[in-house]
């Protein structure tokens, strides 16, 4: 199912321990970029449901894309939450939270979808493929959603002191 919340979990992990260096937006927008494909799948049938876009080489491209566009769309929605604190975002941030987001997406997806092959089309092999269960999966994006949430809260909040 395309635009799952669980795959936030990793990129609120990497938030906690990278702060600045790291936008949650950009991180967040190429998650939506990179399950374009499995929308469009969906709703029209015309295109493979994860494909390319789930790919090393796709999220290659769509790591460009979303760190090209999300500098922007990121401060963009910043200013829309009042957190003028965050801004700017550098170029370097957009790119790198981007890749983090596409690269990321992919090996999660590798581990729970029979179709994602991510070496594609070099290799069709999935190494990744039920390594461990769905419900585990979960559980660790859900775990790293709520640890890295609540640390990158309360350092947050002492920053701001
Ligand atoms: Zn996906």
């Amino acid at each position: 199912m395309p635009f799952t919340p669980l795959h936030m979990g990793p990129g609120l992990a990497v938030k906690a321990v990278m702060h600045r260096k790291f936008s949650l937006m950009v991180f967040g927008w190429s998650q939506i970029a990179i399950d374009l494909q499995p929308l469009l799948a969906m709703t029209t049938g015309l295109v493979e449901l994860h494909g390319f876009s789930h790919t090393l080489l796709g999220a290659t491209l769509v790591g460009l894309l979303s760190g090209a566009s999300g500098k922007h769309l990121g401060e963009w929605g910043l200013r829309i939450l009042r957190e003028p604190r965050h801004l700017p975002i550098s170029w370097g941030v957009s790119f790198g939270s981007a890749f983090i987001g596409t690269y990321s997406h992919v090996f999660i997806d590798s581990v729970m979808h029979v179709d994602v092959f991510p070496f594609s089309p070099f290799d069709l092999s999935r190494p990744l493929h039920a390594i461990i269960s769905i419900d585990t999966l979960h559980v660790l994006c859900v775990v790293l959603a709520v640890v890295g949430g609540l640390v990158w809260w309360v350092v947050d909040r002492l920053r701001r002191r």
